[in-house]
Order: C-alpha cells, then sequence, then structure tokens
C-alpha cells in the first residue's frame, strides 16, 4: 500500500454541527459583516485570552502590518529583518517605505538587537521586528534602542499567537502587534488576522481604519481600505477559540517527540524552549549541517518528499533575495550573514494537531 502525503501543516476545524448552528443565527439575523455581534464577541474573546487589553480583527494578517505603518504614521525607513515570510517587508513597500535590513540572532532567529543601532539613519522612524517561529524577540532591548531614537515599534507577531513571557503576553511589547488567523497558522479563521493596541484611541482609529476610514455615516477620517472580518468567519474563530489549547497541548506532544528523536542526529541541529516562555508550537524548525549530516539541507529536503514528507524551507529564500527588494543596499550577503546561513540549512518540520505517533515515526525515519 503506498504510504499518504504527511502535510507540513493541517488546519484546525471547528465541529461542523456547531458552526452549522453558528451560521443559522447568522442567518436568521441578516447580519452579516460591518462588526456585527460575532465580530464584537471574538475581539472580547481574544482579548482576554491573549491578555491584551484591545484587538482589532481584520480579513488577513497582511491588511494590519499595512495599517499599523498607516495610523502611526511611519515614513522613511523601517529596521526590519529578512528572516520572515514576505508580507512582513511588502507592508513597508506598499506604505512607499524604505525597508532596511538587519541580520538575526542565530540561537532565535530573531532581528539581532545589537545591530540595530548601526543602522539607525535620519529617515528611520521605526523598528519592524518579527516573533519568528514564536520565539519572542529581545523586546526590552528592542523597546529601549527605539525610546532612545524615538522610533516607533510594531512587532509582526503572526507567528505569536498565546505566547507569553513571565505570564505577559508578547502581543503587549512595542507600539503595535499584528497577528494572523491564516489557515497555516495554529490558530485560524480560515483567513483573518488582528491587531493588538494598548488604548481605546488607537483601537478606535483603526477601526475606522479598517473600515475606509469612516467615522460616521458621512465622516471620511482618513485614507482607509477594506479589512472588516465577517460575520462568519468570526463565527468560526469563536469556536477554534474553544478548541486552540489543546491543539497547542498537540503541538507540544509532537516537539518532545521530535526533540526525542532528534538529539543525537549528527548534524541536525534545533531550537529548545526558551526558559519562561509559554510557547505555542507554531513551527519546527531543524537545521542541517551538510558536513556533519552528510548530505546537504535541499537532499534532506527532496529525500523527504520521496519518502512523502513534506517539510518547507521557511525562510528560504530570504526576503532580501526576492526581484523587489535585492537592490537594497542593506541586502547584500555580507550585511545578512547569520540570516543566509539560517535560510540555506533550515527545513520545518511538519507541525500540527493531528500528526499521529506513526507519523512522526515515518516524518523522523525520513531523517534519521
Ligand atoms: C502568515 C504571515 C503573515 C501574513 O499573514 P496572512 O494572514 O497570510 O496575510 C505575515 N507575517 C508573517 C511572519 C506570517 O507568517
Amino acid at each position: 500500500m503506498s504510504k499518504v502525503t504527511i502535510t507540513v501543516t493541517s488546519p484546525l476545524l471547528p465541529d461542523l454541527d456547531e458552526f452549522h448552528s453558528l451560521l443559522k443565527e447568522i442567518w436568521n439575523s441578516k447580519w452579516i459583516t460591518n462588526n456585527g455581534s460575532f465580530h464584537k464577541r471574538l475581539e472580547a474573546e481574544l482579548a482576554s485570552y491573549l491578555k491584551v487589553p484591545f484587538v482589532s480583527l481584520f480579513t488577513n494578517g497582511t491588511l494590519p502590518l499595512i495599517t499599523a505603518l498607516q495610523a502611526l504614521r511611519i515614513t522613511g525607513e523601517v529596521i526590519t529583518t529578512p528572516y520572515s515570510f514576505v508580507a512582513t517587508t511588502h507592508a513597508l513597500w506598499w506604505n512607499g517605505i524604505k525597508p532596511v535590513f538587519v541580520d538575526i540572532d542565530l540561537q532565535t532567529g530573531n532581528i539581532d538587537p545589537d545591530k540595530i543601532e548601526a543602522a539607525i539613519t535620519p529617515k528611520t522612524t521605526a523598528i519592524m521586528p518579527v516573533h519568528v517561529y514564536g520565539k519572542p524577540c529581545d523586546t526590552k532591548r528592542i523597546q529601549e534602542i527605539a525610546n532612545k531614537y524615538g522610533l516607533k515599534v510594531i512587532y509582526d507577531a503572526a507567528h505569536a499567537f498565546g505566547v507569553e513571557v513571565n505570564g505577559e503576553s508578547v502581543l503587549n511589547a512595542g507600539d503595535m502587534s499584528t497577528l494572523s488567523f491564516h489557515a497555516t497558522k495554529v490558530y485560524n479563521t480560515i483567513e483573518g488576522g488582528a491587531l493588538v493596541m494598548h488604548d481605546e484611541e488607537t483601537k478606535k482609529r483603526i477601526d475606522y481604519l479598517k473600515n475606509f476610514g469612516f467615522a460616521g455615516e458621512t465622516e471620511v477620517v482618513a485614507p482607509g481600505i477594506n479589512s472588516k472580518m465577517d460575520e462568519m468567519r468570526a463565527a468560526y474563530g469563536l469556536l477554534n477559540l474553544r478548541q486552540v489549547d489543546a491543539a497547542i497541548e498537540s503541538r507540544h506532544q509532537v516537539a518532545i517527540k521530535y526533540r526525542e528523536g532528534l538529539r543525537d542526529v549528527d548534524g541536525i541541529s534545533f531550537m529548545e524552549d526558551m526558559p519562561g516562555v509559554k510557547h505555542n508550537y507554531s513551527y519546527f524548525p531543524i537545521f542541517v549541517d551538510a558536513e556533519k549530516y552528510g548530505m546537504t539541507r535541499d537532499e534532506l529536503y527532496f529525500k523527504m518528499k520521496e519518502a512523502k514528507v513534506l517539510g518547507r524551507r521557511y525562510f528560504y529564500p530570504l526576503i532580501s533575495e526576492f526581484a523587489t527588494y535585492c537592490g537594497l543596499p542593506s541586502s547584500s550577503r555580507d550585511n545578512l550573514p547569520n540570516a543566509h546561513k539560517m535560510a540555506d540549512s533550515v527545513i520545518c518540520l511538519p507541525m500540527h494537531h493531528e500528526l499521529s505517533r506513526e507519523d512522526i515515526e515515518r516524518i523522523l525515519d525520513s531523517i534519521i
């Protein structure tokens, strides 16, 4: 019998009957979008679950990045990381901002705070770091630098749903944080996302901006966009919120088994949990040392594929290598040695709540 393919991710889906009964409510109310009751409820429940003051829901995780930059009136240059999903830098481009790439720390994959100051110029207005794989950035150091130079900080926290440091949500760091609720993430609303902010004034402004800038029936206060989450996705999101803790615990068990299985494999390394951090196990990256392992990263990636185990080379290529950005001065290879090293050695193993013991064994067998 031919083996079934093990995919890298599998969406967390609500119970269909429960979803159906919420859909009935929506149908009966005939209120299907525009800040309906499910939209309001999900914003409130997410704020409470995530331990943050305010949440504004969006249709995806890219528009909150673009909108946060608009709301904070960021211009000129923004310091960011090349080791992320391309949307992080695209959000700057869509605002006419010049991205300035800074190298990463090899321990976490996050922007290296020690290298930020050297990249600051008179045009720098903000820093946009990413909590890569849900591993928290050094938010304290980054804030100190931001305060010293009067810069805003917007975190792309697409990977950091529910991540806490010593009991405090990592989403409370900086001026604002963005989330993605795309189907491939730990928590999903099919497509969706959110902005997390500290105060009601900002929440109000963001709510205007995601609704064309409307502040009332006839008043438009800013050139907003349309990025309002509809009632169906909000209802779906409410149901998924009830089962996300169980899904994260399943992922945790997968991570434990991966670490057990890979600990003694020469040439394969992985990240440990950081002390004091509540992790969400959004990804499980491994790093291939070709010399010690006897095979390059790409050779292993394709060997796994032959065994019908789909990993992902996340994040390869670096954002700084894409056509739009490769001409920037900060995109030079010499400026980003650690980012290149990580991008050239990484494979993210399948990681989701439904991986069985047999799946995990097959995945490990394809590597060991
Ligand atoms: C998924 C992701 C995004 C984009 O989110 P979408 O919901 O797909 O628009 C942005 N940044 C990072 C780091 C991501 O992983």
